[in-house]
């Protein structure tokens, strides 16, 4: 299997490249937001617990996305050729809790792939992406902040982690979606051949 993380803060384009990479290298995209927002919109208890926690722009409790990325991790990590993690691990938490889950399954993170942005880019392209996106936590700058500050906070020492195990590659996220996805096509190569 061939296990990538997509990293960077919101609005760093994880989204949009992941699903490019998901069409050119057939893994299976894993995103939290959009499974915590699926489960919003069902109004299951999931979603509603996770609801107050995204629309103030706060991080979900860890042990509700490692639950939610479990299941996944059960249904589907037999069934696909890899996963693309978008989204998550969002705290170094979760990042051991992933490294537990995976060990159980004998599979490995093969790489963790980071985006980065400038903030003001950041809440321009949200702000720019909540007129199209119906995504409540898209439209308000002050909400939009907030998530900065909590991937500053609690995100950021992700990827220490990760540099830790020397997995961590740095992309420059700012340029044109073709290009940044030009990047890390690059380094995908790089993994597939390896
Ligand atoms: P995203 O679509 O990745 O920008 O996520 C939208 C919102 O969902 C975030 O602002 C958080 O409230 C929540 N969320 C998504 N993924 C996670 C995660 N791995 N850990 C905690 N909260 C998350």
């Amino acid at each position: 299997m061939l296990n990538i993380i997509l990293f960077g803060p919101p609005g760093s384009g994880k989204g949009t490249q992941a699903a490019n990479l998901v069409e050119k290298y057939n893994l299976q995209h894993v995103s939290t937001g959009d499974l915590l927002r699926e489960e919003k919109a069902k109004e299951t208890p999931l979603g509603l617990q996770a609801q107050k926690f995204m629309d103030q722009g706060k991080l979900v409790p860890d042990e509700v996305v490692i639950g939610m990325i479990s299941s996944k991790l059960d249904q589907m990590a037999d069934k696909v050729k890899g996963f693309i993690f978008d989204g998550f691990p969002r705290t170094v938490a979760q990042a051991e809790a992933l490294d537990k889950l995976m060990d159980l399954k004998n599979i490995q993170i093969a790489s963790v792939l980071a985006l980065d942005v400038s903030e003001e880019e950041l809440v321009k392209r949200i702000l720019k992406r909540g007129e199209t996106s119906n995504r409540a936590d898209d439209r308000d700058e002050d909400t939009i902040r907030q998530r900065v500050t909590e991937y500053e906070n609690k995100t950021a020492p992700v990827a220490t982690y990760y540099g830790e195990q020397n997995k961590l590659t740095r992309i420059a996220g700012e340029g044109t979606p073709e290009a940044i996805f030009d990047l890390l096509s690059e380094q995908m190569d790089g993994l597939v051949g390896a």
